[in-house]
């Protein structure tokens, strides 16, 4: 811990003088006021921590360890999106009166009945995403949540559930992470929408692959099969909403989705915090 402090304190002080700068006033040749200056050292005392994104300096009283600026900066996903897998599809061209898919829910690729998401993964999304999946930053999740809770409402009868499912680790890599990112999401969230929470509903029978980066076959492939009920556990008939953080091709939503429905769900709908905004499918290469 006490390596940590310089250096902490060398970036908030960084993020100090840069913030001078932006923020000095238009009448201020001299500087910002003696006021400014001293509220300022006291949000460096009391929040002495940076952005975890841009290193801005934390002015709120927040646990959320980003700043208001890198926060309002995640994209949320376009309208015009397919109305099955929610995935972006600015600029394709579809018949008026038809129902906007993207290829693979043409073809039916999907056990899950719709997913939705919050914002396209990309830019500081990418980064939060990594702090949520590395550090445990429960504040985060919950301020995720917060999000996803508006889709929800916003969805209506689309995202309709009557239980919250979080996408499983498999059980060795929880135990060496301590904690599943997708239950930092899930828990908080179907608290604020007032329904049960069932973290080990469903579990990771088959642990992914050790290597990073995977063809799209190997992560088809690493996720069939890989998920299943924990015996004696209830879902019959139930509607389920499953959460997980990212959403790229859908094969791990499709793989919990297929477990599920095995046991007798009454139908899987899928929201993450995040959404590819092009699908590494096949298919896709056709637009
Ligand atoms: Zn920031
Ligand atoms: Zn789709």
């Amino acid at each position: 811990m006490a390596e940590t402090t310089p250096s902490r304190r060398a970036r908030a002080a960084g993020a100090s003088s840069r913030r001078s700068v932006r923020g000095a006033p238009s009448s201020g040749r001299g500087g910002r006021g003696w006021l400014a200056g001293i509220s300022d050292a006291l949000v460096s005392v009391f929040f002495p921590a940076g952005c975890r994104i841009c290193d801005e300096l934390l002015t709120s009283a927040s646990r959320v360890p980003i700043c208001e600026v890198c926060l309002a900066s995640f994209c949320p996903v376009p309208q015009i999106a397919c109305e099955v897998c929610g995935r972006p599809l600015a600029g394709f061209v579809h018949e008026p009166g038809q129902a906007l898919l993207c290829p693979a829910c043409r073809d039916k690729t999907y056990a899950f009945e719709r997913a939705r998401s919050f914002a396209v993964y990309e830019g500081a999304l990418v980064e939060a995403i990594l702090l949520l999946k590395y550090e445990q930053i429960g504040p985060l999740g919950a301020w995720f949540a917060e999000r996803l809770a508006e889709v929800v409402k916003e969805q209506g009868s689309v995202l309709a559930a009557d239980v919250v499912v979080p996408v499983p680790l498999h059980r060795q890599r929880e135990r060496e992470r301590g904690y599943n990112q997708a239950a930092l999401l899930s828990k908080p969230l179907a608290k604020r929408l007032r329904l049960p929470h069932k973290a080990v509903l469903l579990m990771r029978t088959r642990a992914r692959p050790e290597k990073q980066i995977l063809t799209l076959e190997e992560r088809w492939e690493s996720v069939r099969g890989a998920f299943a009920t924990r015996p004696g556990s209830q879902v019959d008939n139930l509607r389920v909403l499953l959460l997980d953080d990212v959403l790229t091709t859908g094969a791990t939503l499709d793989a919990c989705a297929r477990a599920l429905l095995e046991a007798g769900a009454k139908s899987v709908v899928g929201l993450t915090v995040a959404r590819a905004a092009r699908n590494p499918l096949p298919s896709s290469s056709e637009w």
